[in-house]
């Protein structure tokens, strides 16, 4: 009996500061995505409350993040109604199979991007891992950290969506009226944004991040265009993929910063001027730990995507 009264109290506690700490705004709550060097990131997830239930935009790629989202909604009393994700990279939809199965009535809403990337690019990165695992001698931990990559390839049609989102529009979801966004072939094929009017939050996935952009699947300049949209959104913070909420000067700062950065790479200048200008342009945004991680990721994507094969990214741009 004593137990139990104990771990109601751990309960109750847990509740109390679950429901008061870290909301961005009444009723939507940010639960930060890991984004460390070395380590394959999590996205973000903003958790917004409907009636009777909770929608979630992004699940996280780690089992710990998703864990997260359960554990949150367990300290809410409250089930997962909807979920949202922004683009079909693991780290925004890994944790969809994960959340079904301990909510089976939450309904997932995407873009069908994720269906072709599964056949190409998941397809092909899944081809790179199965080599690795196979060397006797590669490291053990990186070798874990590879099967958990593979298996939530392997998840499929467990991370597609059951509602696609096909157009741009005003939807109540699980009672909540949102505007639902949508561009294509920015830093993928379909990227969704979640804009809540009630409280003016704006959920952009990885239509921004921190600390700096990612271009693997991008087309860069449908993005900067696709970045115009969101300025026209009455937002009052907005939440990246990648990195800490910002306000609409913070945003104005990066989106100035982005298109320096493709500039500069069509440019002639040196690729060291390109970083060294992405990290004065955002220097008030990139906090000072994470500045070696943006140097890393500017110096692999000005030669790989911005400066990169040519037919690859006319491609990614729909040819
Ligand atoms: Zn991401």
């Amino acid at each position: 009996m004593l137990r139990r009264i104990v771990s109601y109290l751990a309960l109750v506690l847990f509740a109390t500061t679950a429901a008061a700490a870290d909301d961005l705004a009444p009723g939507v709550r940010l639960l930060p995505g890991r984004f460390v060097a070395g380590e394959q990131p999590d996205g973000n997830t903003v958790v917004f409350d409907g009636a009777g239930g909770l929608i979630v935009f992004d699940t996280g790629r780690h089992a710990a993040h998703t864990d997260a989202i359960i554990d949150y909604a367990h300290a809410r009393d409250l089930p997962i109604a909807a979920i949202f994700n922004s683009h079909w990279h693991l780290d925004h939809v890994g944790g969809n199979a994960r959340l079904r199965k301990a909510y089976p009535d939450a309904r997932v809403h995407a873009s069908g991007a994720i269906e072709q990337a599964m056949h190409g690019f998941l397809a092909k990165y899944r081809a790179q891992i199965e080599p690795i695992l196979a060397k006797p001698d590669a490291d053990p931990a990186q070798k874990a950290a590879l099967r958990e990559e593979l298996a939530l390839i392997d998840a499929g049609p467990a991370l597609y969506p059951d509602e696609r989102i096909e157009r741009a529009g005003v939807q109540a979801i699980a009672g909540r009226r949102v505007q639902v966004g949508l561009e294509t072939r920015a830093v993928t094929a379909g990227d969704v944004w979640l804009f809540d009017p009630a409280t003016r939050t704006l959920a952009a996935g990885d239509l921004v991040t921190l600390p700096a952009p990612l271009f693997d699947t991008a087309c860069p300049v449908r993005w900067q265009a696709a970045l115009g949209h969101l300025a026209k959104v009455d937002f009052e913070r907005l939440v990246p993929g990648h990195g800490a909420p910002l306000t609409r000067a913070q945003f104005a700062t990066w989106r100035t910063a982005f298109d320096h950065l493709l500039a500069c790479g069509a440019s002639k200048a040196a690729k060291d001027a390109c970083i060294d200008g992405w990290m004065r342009d955002a220097q008030s945004l990139v906090p000072v730990a994470d500045e070696k991680l943006a140097r890393g990721l500017l110096d692999y994507y000005v030669d790989n995507s911005l400066r990169g094969d040519a037919k690859k990214t006319r491609d990614l741009c729909g040819g």
